[in-house]
């Protein structure tokens, strides 16, 4: 078996800067901002006078409108990973995973920068096409995904981007090549055990049975912990649904957390493959207080854009009222023409996205949780939250 499947985020690099390049005119970075025409845009007057906050929020939207319209660019992949800064907090590193157009947004990338319509945005410090690879690092190091049931031979859901990419994910299916696969990966990132990391995510929908995902989690916890790892597994799914199982998951392969993909909540007979849209969008509350009840934690993905706000609004906030972690919320990223008509007729533009993060930022402002970078690479959220400045950690 040949493992160059480990491809890993290093080994794609298609262009690395040596360091931060300057955007030019950054100085003048708020002022050009009139310049972009887009609903948000405030004048010059306004902005001298709206504060850090103000701008920051600003910032956000105008983040939210980069993840939702893609950049173009000279390649002929369809999503890449960029590494940014923008002036507003040039120290601070951001990484957004964007769709990839020849025409149709304003956003370009050349020369290390984005620019809209022209007017330098962010500066782009690095990028990598974006593969479904074996597993890759997160939070610097403390947090690793896997994707040890090859997501790339998934399908089935409408908006899924991973039928439409190359993939270095070979599936795993025996607990030899399991084993393999742990030790190859120490051996690549030079660490001689996994005790110094905190979690590790099962980045994949592709368990098809209850059974499966459990007994999956269980033979990666013994194989982890023989390599020192005792931190919490966690497990994006949305078929493990039975209390026993959840019971056995914790007592068996804990600390557990379960992310529950929900992704939307009306159509999902349409956009989602079978055994997501089967689970039903009244059940989905019950489910986080049962995990939250056996011992687990949990949270939520879901992707904005695909529903009516009014029609969902109440349940999403039931749902947030169960989560132990802030909830995946992403920005519905359209890989190609036909998904672009996936979108929610209500979604059409940036009042949408703003509305539904006022919403959600309601819901959790008197909370202690907060979205967290490393945990969301297409947020709603990354300079503001709630009036107050924020900074979501590392990437
Ligand atoms: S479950 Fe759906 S979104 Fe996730 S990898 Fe499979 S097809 Fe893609």
């Amino acid at each position: 078996m040949v493992y160059t499947v480990l491809a890993f985020q290093g080994l794609r690099l298609i262009d690395v800067f040596d360091s931060p390049r300057k955007v030019a005119g950054e100085e003048s970075y708020f002022p050009t901002y009139p310049k972009v025409n887009l609903k948000m845009s405030i004048n010059i007057e306004e902005e001298s006078s709206c504060g850090m906050v103000a701008a920051r929020r600003l910032t956000d939207q105008r983040l939210m409108d980069l993840n939702r319209l893609g950049v173009s660019m000279e390649t002929d992949r369809v999503r890449a990973r960029l590494w940014i800064s923008l002036p507003i907090d040039p120290e601070r590193e951001i990484l957004v995973i964007l769709p990839i157009w020849h025409s149709g947004t304003p956003y370009s990338v050349s020369d290390g920068t984005i620019y809209h319509n022209g007017e330098p945005f962010a500066n782009v410090k690095k990028i990598e096409f974006d593969d479904a690879v074996h597993t890759y690092v997160r939070a610097g190091g403390k947090v690793l995904t896997m994707n040890t049931n090859a997501r790339s031979f998934c399908t089935g859901c409408a908006f899924c981007h991973y039928s439409l990419e190359k993939s270095e994910d070979p599936p795993v299916r025996q607990e030899g090549e399991l084993e393999l696969l742990l030790d190859l990966y120490l051996a690549e990132q030079n660490w001689s055990d996994y005790s110094a990391v905190e979690r590790i995510g099962l980045s994949t929908g592709c368990f098809k049975t209850e059974l499966h995902a459990t007994s999956h989690l269980i033979v990666l916890r013994n194989a982890l912990a023989r390599r020192g790892f005792r931190g919490t597994l966690q497990l994006l799914s949305s078929v493990v649904r039975s209390r026993e199982s959840l019971a056995k998951i914790v007592n068996e392969a804990g600390p557990f957390h379960l992310t529950l993909t929900t992704e939307c909540l009306e159509r999902r007979d349409m956009l989602l493959k079978d055994s997501k849209a089967s689970l039903r969008r009244n059940d989905m509350t019950r489910l986080l207080e049962i995990a939250r009840k056996e011992g687990a934690g949990c949270d939520f993905t879901y992707i904005v854009g695909l529903d009516d706000l009014n029609e969902v609004e109440s349940e999403l906030r039931d749902m947030s009222s169960a989560v132990t972690q802030f909830p995946k919320f992403q920005v519905f990223q359209p890989h190609a023409e036909f998904m672009k008509r996936l979108r929610h007729s209500t979604a059409a533009d940036t009042t949408y996205y703003s509305a539904f993060r006022d919403k959600v930022t309601s819901w959790f402002v008197n909370r202690e949780l907060r979205p967290e970078h490393w945990q969301n690479y297409r947020s709603l959220w990354y300079y503001e939250f709630g009036g107050a400045e924020f900074n979501g950690g590392i990437v």
